[in-house]
């Protein structure tokens, strides 16, 4: 790395590089600037600032040729001038010239065939140990020759003071050039913006070359059958793919080519609200050296206190996939044999494990459900439903239907079963029943996984019309049918048909004449 790299990018007078600094070199940094705090087990404990999340209405794309002819645009993807772009990379060059800068090198894709070569610059030490965790750690003969396809300049400190003149939404900008392959981000210093910016450039990127990208964690077992598992945030992507008894080859973020499923990422990024070392403890002893904490509440010498959610619920910790113990060291493994769609359904009336037909699996694919709990506002406890295709449309800049096209193609090309599992509300909606247990649903995975499931006799649920199995192992039989756990039944029907009802309405969009209408496979009230 030399200034003159840093020079073609507009930045100028700029002071230390610091360049694909060593953990220890970067926990030292991040000390000395006052950025962290050490816990007793070793780990490095931040917070991100304003943002404890991210920003997506912050979000937006450069409209120029080629990209805006592939981009969906609308309220995910929208649209800012190359005029504007250039104004705020001037704020962000002026922010970084003159500054001591860390410069992180990175892959993105664990397949040579697919894989990008990422380069962020930012103010922020932490910032950078985030993104060494998060994506793959090129070997130091790869760093030689290290050449970026992508640069992220992270401006975070500056802020746009125009952004109503411009007809932004807000100071905060995180916005993406195509064709010059770079994104700026100013106003938020959270990490995620790092990693899903990145994510959504691979949504844009492989589906054009014939690529499936995918929010879905994967893992795989002993005999090498490999498993998806899609859903929306706080569905049990993370908690799940990490199994002792399987190798983790992501929790987040993975593609799917003609050889099989790839890791996008280098490392895990775990939710760790209430987490407990009993039910998930390789999770819990992944938090030690080099694992970086997020908005944590910390007490006496170094504890952590997980319960605590003063700063916010989405408390989280980032860690290099090694510190999985039971992980595949290529990150990449063979055709999914089974694919499992994650729903947190905070209304309880999805069962707790379903068998999908091939049409039903595209319907509940371009669905993306799962359910909201209401906040902490007193007497409030009404669940509201969340769709978001594909589980994930905050991070697809082409069209959903795209996407699965995709699936479809390769479900039929390698016969894969698909299954819908709820981790969320069972006994009742939320207020009235409780979320299933870890053990229950891993039960359900399980099953699903060593193929037990399939001597399973099914019944057909009304309405939803999902296939149930009557009975599963040890799990109580009358869990797997949600109508049976309820204790008040009109209350269950009731409810189930506004959920259908939700369902139908959203499915409208998709209903234009333009693809195959999958609604049919979907609820129906009445039936
Ligand atoms: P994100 O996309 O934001 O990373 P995710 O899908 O990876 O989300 P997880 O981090 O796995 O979601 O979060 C699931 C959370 O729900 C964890 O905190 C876990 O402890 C909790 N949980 C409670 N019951 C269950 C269950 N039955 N199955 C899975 N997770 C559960
Ligand atoms: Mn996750």
């Amino acid at each position: 790395m030399n200034l003159t790299e840093l020079e073609e990018i507009g930045l100028k007078n700029v002071g230390k590089i610091y360049h694909n600094l060593s953990y220890k070199e970067l926990i030292k940094h991040e000390l000395e600037n006052g950025e962290c705090k050490l816990t007793k087990k070793g780990a490095t404990a931040v917070d991100t600032g304003v943002f404890t999340g991210r920003s997506p209405k912050d979000k937006y794309f450069v409209d120029r040729d080629p990209s805006n002819r592939y981009i969906a645009w609308g309220d995910v993807n929208q649209k800012v001038s190359a005029e504007i772009f250039d104004e705020l990379l001037e704020i962000s060059r002026e922010q970084l010239s003159g500054k001591d800068l860390y410069v992180t090198d990175v892959f993105c894709g664990a397949s040579a065939a697919s894989k990008r070569s990422v380069r962020f610059i930012t103010e922020i030490a932490w910032q950078s140990h985030f993104v060494k965790n998060m994506f793959i750690r090129p070997e130091p003969s790869e760093l030689e020759k290290f050449s970026a396809d992508f640069t992220v300049l992270n401006a975070c400190k500056a802020v746009n003071d125009k952004w109503k003149e411009h007809g932004l939404h807000s100071e905060v900008f995180v916005l993406f050039d195509i064709e010059r392959s770079m994104c700026i981000i100013g106003g938020t210093w959270y990490g995620g913006e790092l990693k899903k910016g990145i994510f959504s450039m691979m949504n844009y990127w492989l589906p054009l070359e014939g690529k499936l990208s995918m929010h879905c964690s994967a893992n795989v077992g002993e005999k090498g059958d490999t498993a998806l598992f899609f859903g929306l945030s706080g569905t049990g992507k993370t908690t799940l793919s990490t199994d002792p008894h399987r190798a983790l080859i992501g929790d987040d973020e993975h593609g799917w080519d003609d050889y099989g499923v790839f890791n996008f990422e280098g490392g895990c990024y775990a939710k760790v609200i209430n987490l407990d070392g009993k039910s998930e403890p390789e999770i819990y002893n992944a938090i030690r050296e080099d694992a970086l904490l997020e908005n944590v509440v910390m007490y006496g010498e170094g504890e952590v206190d997980y319960e605590d959610s003063t700063k916010t619920e989405n408390t989280r910790v980032s860690y290099p996939i090694e510190h999985i113990d039971n992980h595949k060291e290529d990150l990449m493994a063979g055709h999914p044999e089974n694919i499992i769609f994650l729903t947190a359904d905070a209304f309880g009336v999805l069962p707790p494990v379903s068998k999908l037909t091939k049409e039903q699996a595209m319907y509940y694919f371009l669905s993306g459900y799962t359910a909201k709990v209401a906040g902490t506002e007193r007497g409030i406890t009404e669940p509201t439903a969340t769709f978001s295709a594909c589980f994930g449309e905050a991070f697809l800049p082409l069209h959903p239907t795209e996407y699965a096209k995709l699936l479809g193609k390769k479900i039929d090309e390698h016969n894969v079963n698909v299954y819908l599992v709820n981790t969320g509300w069972t006994g009742g909606k939320y207020g009235v029943g409780h979320r299933m247990s870890i053990k229950d649903t891993r039960d359900c995975i399980n099953a699903i996984l060593d193929g037990s499931i399939q001597n399973s006799e099914f019944d057909i649920t009304k309405t939803f019309r999902l296939h149930v199995p009557k009975t599963l192992g040890d799990i109580n039989p009358e869990i797997l049918n949600p109508r049976n756990a309820w204790v008040d039944k009109d209350d269950f029907d009731k409810t189930r048909d506004t959920l259908a009802k939700m369902f139908i309405e959203n499915y409208k969009k998709y209903q234009d004449g333009d693809h195959p209408d999958y609604a049919p496979f979907g609820p129906i009230v009445g039936s």
